[in-house]
């Protein structure tokens, strides 16, 4: 078993994983160059294995999801323009109003329904008519896993059909792609990778985070079409994320391509386990997880202990986000005996 897993449990986000070490190995075997002048042949064959994966014309890796969404904001917007999202989305809450700073780009910031959607009649009622009153309404930006939750293909599809009726474009952060293409296997009895195509040709253009459930160090992809991808480089390049022998990365990327995507159904299936276990328990509302985030809330007396729960579990190793909203989020680094423990604590800290 993995070494981390003895000592810690590390359950607050599934960007902490280790590389492993087959990981590493592919990394210290990577062919390199120089990715500026666009011959690191690890980042070349990286970027095409993703774009083919996904259904587009190509894909640029970038060093963080921040970065990738930025680029595809920037690309698909002028100064002036606007994009509709969602007001818990990560490319609006989550990194530092970048579409804004960098790029004059104005969110239209929608509030989310309870299962994660932007409900299709405020999306149309969001977008302006061309008057110079308003900002030119351009791009529609979902995510998927958000906050681990699976949109509803449906959804999807019909959001992203009327963004596209309406003249917008339309930008996914699939930085949680696979786990949302593994849970929506689950549902459908699909193949993994024909899910996750299913999802990604509804947009213009796709971010995926490799440092997330897959497991790699570090790592995102922008997916999309050679025209998009031109500018979104040129972007990349501004934003000081021209990388030179970045293969090493690439390699760690493409082995978590290859190899942590099933997996991510056991990721899952520890957060069912985790949240079966804490359903008897007082005190604590239990939101049913679809993928790898379980949220938990203390409600009622627990509520005023909350701020001892987490030093309590962290005295045990175990380590989670939150206060009143605990947030527990299992990869690759995470196994069932972690699980049993986890629950363990918690069961001990609310009988006390
Ligand atoms: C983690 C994450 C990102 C990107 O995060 P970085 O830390 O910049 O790599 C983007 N979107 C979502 C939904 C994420 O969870």
């Amino acid at each position: 078993m993995r070494k981390s897993t003895t000592l810690k449990v590390d359950l607050r986000s599934d960007t902490v994983t280790q590389p492993t070490p087959a990981m590493l190995e592919a990394m210290m075997a990577a062919p390199l160059g120089d990715d500026v002048f666009a011959d690191d042949p690890s980042v070349n064959a990286l970027q095409e294995k993703i774009a083919a994966l996904l259904g587009f014309e190509g894909a640029l890796f970038m060093p963080t999801g921040t970065q990738s969404n930025l680029c595809a904001i920037l690309a698909h917007c002028q100064r002036g323009d606007e994009y509709i999202v969602g007001q818990f989305a990560h490319c609006y809450r989550w990194e530092g109003g970048g579409g804004a700073v960098f790029g004059s780009v104005q969110p239209q910031p929608l509030n989310h329904q309870a299962d994660g959607t932007l409900a299709l009649a405020e999306i149309e009622a969001a977008i302006k008519p061309d008057d110079a009153h308003f900002a030119r309404t351009r791009l529609l930006a979902l995510e998927n896993t958000l906050g681990g939750k699976l949109l509803p293909f449906d959804y999807v599809r019909q959001a992203t059909e009327l963004a596209q009726s309406r003249g917008l474009t339309r930008h996914l952060d699939g930085a949680r792609l696979f786990n949302a293409a593994v849970a929506q296997a689950a549902q459908t009895g699909g193949d993994i990778f024909s899910e996750a195509r299913r999802i990604t040709q509804c947009f213009d253009s796709v971010s995926v985070c490799f440092s997330k459930g897959l497991g790699a160090p570090v790592g995102s992809a922008l997916c999309g079409s050679r025209e998009l991808l031109a500018r979104a480089h040129r972007i990349r390049k501004m934003a000081g994320g021209g990388m030179r022998q970045s293969g090493m990365l690439a390699a760690a990327a493409s082995y978590a391509l290859d190899h942590h995507v099933t997996r991510l159904a056991l990721d899952h299936a520890l957060a069912r386990r985790l949240a079966e276990g804490l359903s008897g328990i007082p005190g604590l509302a239990v939101e049913p997880p679809q993928t790898n985030i379980l949220f938990v809330d203390l409600v009622g007396e627990a509520k005023a202990r909350s701020k001892e729960l987490i030093p309590y579990l962290a005295a045990r190793g175990i380590l989670v986000t939150g206060l009143y909203r605990l947030r527990f989020v299992t990869h690759l680094d995470v196994d069932s005996a972690g699980i049993e423990r986890t629950l363990a604590a918690l069961h001990e800290f609310f009988a006390a």
